[in-house]
């Protein structure tokens, strides 16, 4: 299967018109005036869909086999108003024609309201949208979390854990697409998943798996706890420091107490996959704030509050640009 994260060069710069276009498809309602001002139905569509974001635009070449069906589902599940969209879509079309060519890109996402994708009794065929859905999951990054965001309330569960299982190994190679599939089959499987990932060789799993898991069920072990403090990987330590915050388990104390006087741990980057050695604090290659598991350790040992996330390290390159993908 073809990958999701996509150089930023290949996006299609006509989906816009191509968005437009199909929408003007239906039948178009009689607009007010106050709609004709606000065009709410057809930004709320846009915001839902995340087309602030880059990473939820298509590519060249992907709009009839993937956009085109995508949109429409979206519109079926968020119960938007085909005809008004029409009328909506026609209209600012038609303010895109009598622009001026040298004027900025037509705003689509101004003002939008997220509407929830979740109206899946008016889908006619559910199971080809459940893996219209999942196809999606290889898309751009925005992509992807709308259509996970759908996934999570499907009536056909069997289905879509199957076809998730299945996808789980390919989407490995980017992180980020890893960890919405992941929690998509945690909603999913009502975490059914957690007791294997838990010892699962990849620390992407095994983070979520600390998690997400019931506090009780994981604290239950405090051997497998006391092996997870000592994971090569930082964001599995940091994870589980987190939960021990919340469970106040004083016998971890000595173990806290050791996480805190050492170098933060190695750590691989769940942005570009990079593995940093010990003490590094922003990723070598794109400069991304990594695990703090032994600040965290040394604040819950002082009684303050849990530090906060360290995003970026200053001055942005181009490489960050593949955030959004
Ligand atoms: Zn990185």
């Amino acid at each position: 299967m073809r990958k999701a994260w996509e150089p930023l060069a290949k996006i299609d710069l006509h989906a816009e018109k191509k968005i437009l276009g199909q929408l003007a498809e239906s039948q178009a309602a009689e607009l007010t005036y106050q709609q004709t001002a606000r065009l709410d139905e057809l930004f709320d569509l846009c915001e839902t869909l995340g087309l602030a974001s880059i990473s939820a635009w298509p590519n060249v070449d992907e709009y009839d086999e993937w956009f085109r069906p995508w949109l429409d589902l979206a519109v079926t599940l968020g119960g938007f108003d085909r005809a008004l969209l029409s009328a909506e879509a026609s209209l600012t079309l038609e303010r895109i024609d009598a622009l001026p060519a040298d004027a900025p890109r037509y705003p689509l996402t101004d003002e939008g309201r997220e509407r929830t994708l979740n109206q899946w009794d008016q889908v006619l065929d559910q199971e080809a949208a459940v893996r219209l859905l999942v196809r999606t999951l290889y898309r751009g990054r925005d992509a992807a979390w709308t259509a996970a965001c759908a996934l999570q309330y499907t009536p056909k569960v069997d289905l879509a854990i199957q076809l998730l299982d299945e996808a789980m190994p390919d989407l490995r190679s980017s992180t980020p697409h890893q960890e919405i599939a992941a929690k998509t089959l945690i909603v999913l499987s009502h975490g059914s998943r957690l007791e294997s990932w838990i010892t699962d060789s990849d620390p992407v799993l095994q983070a979520l798996a600390v998690e997400f898991m019931d506090i009780d069920d994981l604290m239950s072990s405090p051997a497998r706890i006391r092996d997870m403090l000592k994971d090569a990987d930082g964001r599995v330590v940091e994870a589980v420091v987190g939960r021990i915050r919340q469970s106040n388990i004083s016998e971890l104390q000595d173990e806290l107490r050791r996480i805190a006087n050492e170098p933060e741990p190695a750590w691989s980057c769940t942005n570009c996959g990079h593995v940093n050695p010990q003490g590094t604090e922003f990723c070598q290659e794109c400069r991304r704030g990594g695990p703090r598991p032994s600040a965290a350790a040394k604040a819950i040992l002082e009684g303050r509050p849990m530090p906060g996330k360290v995003l970026f390290s200053l001055g942005r390159t181009d490489a960050d640009e593949d955030d959004s993908s």
